[in-house]
């Protein structure tokens, strides 16, 4: 926490500076109500603010009921046309009319094609209703070991939001979104909230960074962990997930999408009805509401204990629904064995997996430091041991391209994915055992084994597999060897006698 009195550096002072205007280019007022720029403005693919994206699904619906006058027809033409734009986008089109051009027999009447191209004429949705992109990718990163690519999405207004695709060593990608630009909720920790927040995404800016994405890589997991508080922007994040789960949109099942949160309770309490089996992750941070409160300025709002109790209704809500509870670690102010006793306390006997997070130091505008790797290493023994809550320290990768919020952490190649950690509860009860004890006690003992370590026994078994081929060769090696031998004798022995 920062010291009484601190004050930011000077150097910290221009870092913000530069993240603010990296996110807020000024001087022309947009239309999400903030001052930007004009030339960023009509760099955008689709810079007329009435374009709206093709994956903005309900406006679609409803510009085409306007025109056929069936809302059952027009829902099924914008499902058909989506599933269109979603291939010919991954072909590398980036109009509509390419789409068209492509998929001729979409069964769209030529009255509707020629409203939503503009009539046909100036290409890149010129004119016209809707457009494939509004949005462009105006610089991407990818990180030395090509594990992380970063990109920098540029608004149809011009303000910049970031997407972060993440390569794990099994084949599997995962794209972690933004959805504000932006974010109100002000945690210190966190380079997004100093932004303040500046407008909302819609659904259509959201799924075309997953759009963006699958150009390069077939994505299989979406966390919506990047830039903003996703439960702020519910209508939208809800309206992007259903394109994003719809088989003729990107087909992701609903366990492969995360949404994570700082706590708006209200909003979780409606997450399960509205994006069923979706995964939750709750951004936690502190074991206490005192403490809580002082790192997450929003928890004064949302008491500790409330959201104690709507994670117990989540987990309660179906077998299947996944929570992760995310515990950014600060040095030297949530990271001692106290807030890891109060911790393992808080969350004991619950089906959740504990993600710690040391804090990576770019992105502390506010003053905090990392903490000491013993001390987060104290935290995983006594969440483990003496708790037996499934805990994974989360590390840091990517750190030659920068980092856009105090959520978005990079694992190495090797480390879980989100989809491992995330596994159904059904898998993980696998680990669960019962010790003399607590089985003397009639309890039941979970046993969470930190993954690495599960890792470390399964190369254990392939290494004694690699072993005993070895072995098997060698013995065949001297077996072919002393046939060899006895046959060459008995020939000369008989070669002599004659
Ligand atoms: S951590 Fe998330 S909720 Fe908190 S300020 Fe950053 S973006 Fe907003």
């Amino acid at each position: 926490m920062k010291p009484a009195g601190w004050r930011p550096t000077a150097a910290r002072r221009r870092e913000i500076r530069d993240w603010r205007a990296r996110c807020r280019p000024a001087s022309v007022m947009s239309s999400r109500g903030v001052v930007m720029d004009a030339s960023a403005m009509s760099s955008s693919p689709s810079s007329s603010s009435s374009v709206s994206s093709v994956f903005d699904r309900e406006k679609l619906v409803e510009w085409m009921r306007a025109r056929i006058g069936d809302g059952f027809k027009a829902r099924a033409h914008a499902r058909n046309l989506t599933r269109a734009c979603v291939e010919c986008a991954r072909e590398g089109a980036m109009t509509l009319e390419e789409v068209f051009v492509r998929r001729p027999a979409l069964g769209l009447p030529r009255a509707v094609v020629d409203g939503l191209v503009g009539g046909g004429g100036g290409g890149g949705g010129r004119g016209g209703a809707f457009a494939l992109f509004v949005t462009r990718v105006a610089h991407e990163k990818t990180s030395g070991d090509g594990s992380t690519k970063k990109m920098i999405v540029e608004l149809r207004d011009g303000h910049r939001v970031e997407a972060c695709v993440m390569r794990h060593a099994k084949g599997r990608t995962t794209l972690c979104v933004s959805s504000q630009v932006g974010c109100k909720m002000g945690c210190t920790f966190c380079a997004t909230g100093t932004l303040g927040e500046l407008g909302n995404l819609t659904p259509g800016e959201i799924v075309e960074q997953l759009a963006h994405a699958s150009r390069d890589d077939s994505v299989r997991n979406v966390v919506f962990m990047g830039m903003g508080e996703p439960l702020n922007n519910y209508a939208s994040v809800m309206e992007a997930i259903e394109v994003m789960r719809d088989d003729k949109g990107f087909g992701l099942s609903a366990s492969k999408i995360t949404v994570s949160t700082v706590g708006v309770i209200p909003r979780m309490r409606t997450l399960t009805r509205d994006a069923p089996g979706t995964c939750l992750a709750l951004s936690l941070h502190a074991p206490t509401q005192e403490l809580r409160q002082k790192i997450v300025p929003t928890a004064k709002a949302y008491k500790l204990g409330d959201l104690m109790a709507v994670l117990d209704e989540y987990l309660a809500s179906g077998p299947k629904m996944k929570t992760m509870i995310e515990y950014c670690v600060l040095g030297g102010v949530n990271d001692d064995e106290t807030c890891a006793e109060q911790l393992g306390e808080l969350l004991r006997g619950k089906e959740v997996i504990v993600n710690l997070i040391p804090l990576n130091p770019t992105d502390t505008p506010a003053g905090h430091v990392p903490p000491k790797p013993e001390a987060v290493q104290k935290m995983l023994e006594i969440l483990t041991r003496r708790f037996g809550l499934f805990t994974t320290v989360r590390h840091e990768m990517g750190q030659d391209i920068s980092g856009a919020c105090g959520m978005l952490s990079l694992k190495t190649p090797g480390e879980p994915d989100i989809e491992d950690m995330m596994a159904p509860r059904k898998e993980r009860r696998s680990h669960v055992r019962t010790n003399g004890a607590a089985k003397r006690a009639g309890e039941v003992t979970k046993t969470a084994p930190p993954v690495r370590e599960a890792r470390s026994a399964d190369k254990t078994a392939a290494a004694a597999a690699a072993l005993s081929s070895l072995r098997a060769e060698r013995a065949l090696v001297v077996v072919s060897v002393v046939s060899a031998g006895l046959f060459a004798y008995s020939w000369y022995s008989r070669r002599s006698r004659h």
